[in-house]
């Protein structure tokens, strides 16, 4: 007779104490969510700073990343709920990092990693997706742009301001603009909105991202003079960012309430 393999809790438990029957325990650690697709059972909450072992010490952003990675590689199909306080969906491990990027903005770029290169703004969750993007858009053409003295593709027109700062914040070069807005505007790294410009005179192409433009680039060795922000599209992205933000709250606090 062909055994079932039980059930096993993934990763997520650990033994502590003697490994004596008896004393054997499982703590629920972080790391996976339950499932709950039960009839009539609440989902159970997917890895969140748990009240158990040290309370006060919140995991960090990366061991969140590869706890959740784990769990892909694991269980890419399983289903698992949100552990939003104001979110009842249910998604595959997969796909928890677009999750994100479309109902929990402020806290996409946890699930993410970004490409490597200072001036490239590539993110995904899958290490496989980072090396494509990799061999295909860092070739050798675009590392000789990099080592090219005085190549115009990663710097901004002179006194570039941040289009999303409501100070005036000057960038001074590509990288800068990534970093800032990995910094200051992490929400809106989340929107895929055409906000960057190819400089090139007479060239209308326009990218939510910077590798875009560097793929764009590689295809059109005219355009060789950097890019520009579309501060119109910013300023609309801005608003619409900010009632977004109000409804998320808003929905926060519904939630809360009904909880009570
Ligand atoms: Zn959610
Ligand atoms: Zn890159
Ligand atoms: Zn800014
Ligand atoms: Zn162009």
């Amino acid at each position: 007779i062909k055994e079932e393999p039980m059930e096993q809790p993934i990763a997520d438990t650990v033994s502590f104490g003697s490994s004596s029957a008896s004393s054997k325990r499982t703590l629920f650690v972080p790391i996976a969510p339950m499932l709950s697709r039960g009839r009539g059972r609440p989902p159970l909450p997917l890895p969140l700073p748990q009240r158990h072992t040290k309370p006060a010490t919140q995991i960090t952003n990366l061991q969140r990343r590869q706890q959740v990675k784990l769990l892909q590689e694991q269980e890419p199909f399983r289903m698992v709920p949100c552990q939003q306080p104001n979110c009842r969906a249910e998604f595959q491990t997969i796909k928890i990092s677009q999750h994100f990027q479309q109902y929990h903005k402020d806290q996409w770029l946890t699930y993410v990693k970004k490409c490597e290169d200072n001036n490239c703004d590539f993110r995904s969750d899958q290490a496989q997706d980072i090396q494509r993007h990799m061999l295909m858009v860092h070739n050798s053409k675009y590392v000789q742009w990099k080592e090219t003295f005085g190549c115009l593709r990663f710097k901004l027109p002179k006194d570039t301001k941040c289009p999303f700062c409501d100070k005036e914040v000057i960038l001074m070069n590509l990288s800068h603009f990534v970093s800032h807005m990995d910094a200051y505007h992490k929400r809106l790294c989340a929107y895929e909105v055409p906000l960057l410009k190819c400089a090139a005179h007479n060239c209308t192409f326009q990218a939510a991202r910077c590798f875009e433009l560097f793929t764009h680039w590689l295809e059109s060795s005219g355009c060789s003079v950097g890019l520009k922000f579309d501060y119109e599209i910013a300023r609309k992205v801005k608003n619409a960012d900010l009632t977004a933000q109000k409804n998320e709250m808003l929905q926060q606090k519904i939630a809360s309430k009904s909880k009570t």
